[in-house]
């Protein structure tokens, strides 16, 4: 993927209006590998114009043929599947069968997911004498992270052209690579001009110009709780709805009875997976007080099963993080944590042997963890996994809900009734029960400081709709 020195508006690449440029870097090697022009408020503008301009048109296209176009998305997708993979693995050091497996595949899969549900969604219904209508919401303002880089923005653009909104995307500085392959992919499927823009840009210049510009009508934004909060605090000013993706500290929970090496087997997997850096990742284990030091050996053991190293070399699994200042903040949590009374069952602080170039950080399992430590608390986002011990279902209950996040989790049990008990008392949006498989269908967003909305799914379609509704 060549990086392009422009912004897509209106369905050409036009010169940037500033005059400054970002440089991306591989993780792997910390070497530049391209730059990208950074908005300033003016790009912003003629996007959001853009998409304004756009909006009629692409509302007023009948649902069948939006359609027909996230198809046209979906298949230029997925004949770059391998380019998309290599690019992910440059910007960011996800490991090349993770980038192909996730990073390629489920945006396209989510793609597939809202072709079909423009062509079935009741954008109409009726409710007794009334006529109610779902219509798009209008310009929207997507604002994504790095770490799923082109996933986030397909949770994003998918529901959004399949309601008939049309919008602008600010991606993450880090990884706007991918992003461009994006809008080269909606030029490719045809897409009316100015129905998806695309600034790159830094957070707080294109980012912030975007999320308080007048004419965006909703802002969807995956990212910090910090940056979320300001956003939502803007909007909430504005009076204008918001979608918000925010940070997690989920738990994973073995209840008594259950099998606690499948269990950690997965959960390490689980908090490993894109080294570390997941959202929804299960970064707490919660065991049985009287089988804690047993789940702590198994932890080590499967984190051995997890090579770090070259995102491109075979076998490994956990690459570097993406940037130095994510390798500074897990580096200074693991510090936090042993200062607090935690103990580095395996990895700690340090570079992984041998891995003196490039962003690495060893994986690790920090045991002797209280739920009041700082590493309980707070959003490591590293491949760092903390065990946690309870007394009772009722303990287990009060930690696994006991941090400001509640965005996934987990809960193993020996039979699924009661898993799906205790999982229905937790406050958190999503709980896989005892194994249970990813749906790209079902809604993914979080209770508490996790965030506002729901993406994926007719959840997701729901965000970029209005309703207006007619008395008959
Ligand atoms: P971040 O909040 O720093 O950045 C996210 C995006 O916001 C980037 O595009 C950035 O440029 C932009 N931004 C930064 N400051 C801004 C401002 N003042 N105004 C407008 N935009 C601004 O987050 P990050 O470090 O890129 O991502 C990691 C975080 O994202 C983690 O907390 C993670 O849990 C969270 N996350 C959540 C989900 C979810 O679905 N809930 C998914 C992935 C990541």
């Amino acid at each position: 993927m060549q990086a392009h020195d422009a912004m897509f508006i209106d369905g050409t690449w036009r010169s940037p209006l500033g005059t400054s440029a970002i440089e991306i870097r591989d993780p792997a090697h910390e070497g530049v590998i391209g730059e990208v022009p950074a908005g300033v408020a003016a790009d912003v503008d003629a996007a959001v114009a853009a998409a304004r301009a756009a909006l009629p048109g692409w509302a007023a296209t009948p649902p069948a043929r939006r359609a027909e176009h996230l198809i046209a998305l979906r298949d230029a997708l997925a004949a770059r599947r391998e380019e998309i993979a290599d690019t992910v693995t440059s910007e960011l050091g996800a490991p090349l069968p993770f980038a192909r497996a996730v990073h390629a595949d489920l945006p396209i899969t989510v793609t597939g997911t809202y072709a079909e549900l423009a062509a079935t969604h009741p954008f109409e219904e009726r409710v007794g004498n009334s006529r109610v209508f779902h219509d798009p919401i209008g310009v929207v303002g997507a604002i994504t992270p790095w770490n799923y880089p082109l996933h986030q923005v397909v949770a994003k653009a998918a529901p959004a052209l399949a309601a008939g909104c049309t919008m602008v995307l600010k991606p993450a500085e880090d990884t706007p690579l991918v992003a461009q392959l994006f809008a080269e992919a909606v030029a490719t499927a045809g897409l009316p001009p100015g129905v998806f823009n695309l600034v790159t840009g830094l957070g707080p210049v294109a980012g912030e110009a975007l999320a308080g510009h007048r004419d965006v009508d909703l802002v969807s934004f995956t990212g910090s709780t910090a940056v979320g909060a300001r956003i939502g605090a803007a909007a909430g000013g504005a009076v204008k709805p918001v979608a918000l993706e925010l940070g997690g500290k989920s738990a994973n929970v073995v209840l008594p009875g259950a099998d606690l090496a499948r269990a950690v087997k997965a959960g390490v997997a689980n908090v490993m997976a894109n080294s570390g850096q997941t959202c929804s990742a299960w970064t707490r284990l919660l065991v049985p007080e009287s089988r804690y030091e047993e789940a702590v050996e198994l932890a080590v053991a499967a984190v051995a099963r997890h090579p770090v190293g070259d995102p491109r070399a075979d076998g490994t699994r956990v690459g570097p993080l993406v940037s130095a200042a994510q390798r500074e903040r897990v580096t200074g949590y693991l510090e936090k944590g042993l200062t607090e009374g935690a103990r580095a069952a395996c990895g700690g602080p340090g570079v992984p042997a041998g891995l003196t170039r490039g962003y690495y950080v060893r994986p690790t399992v920090l045991a002797d963890v209280t739920p009041e430590m700082t590493v309980a608390q707070e959003e490591i986002f590293g491949p760092v996994l903390t065990v946690l011990g309870f007394r009772d279902t009722e303990d287990a209950l009060r930690v696994a809900d006991g941090t400001d996040y509640g965005l996934a989790g987990a809960v193993w049990a020996a039979d699924e009734a009661e898993a799906v008990a205790f999982a229905r008392r937790l406050r958190t949006g999503q709980v896989d029960v005892n194994g249970g498989r990813f749906n790209p269908l079902a809604p993914f967003g979080g209770h508490k400081r996790s965030g506002v909305g729901r993406e994926l799914g007719r959840h997701g379609l729901a965000e970029y709709l209005h309703t207006q509704s007619l008395q008959l």
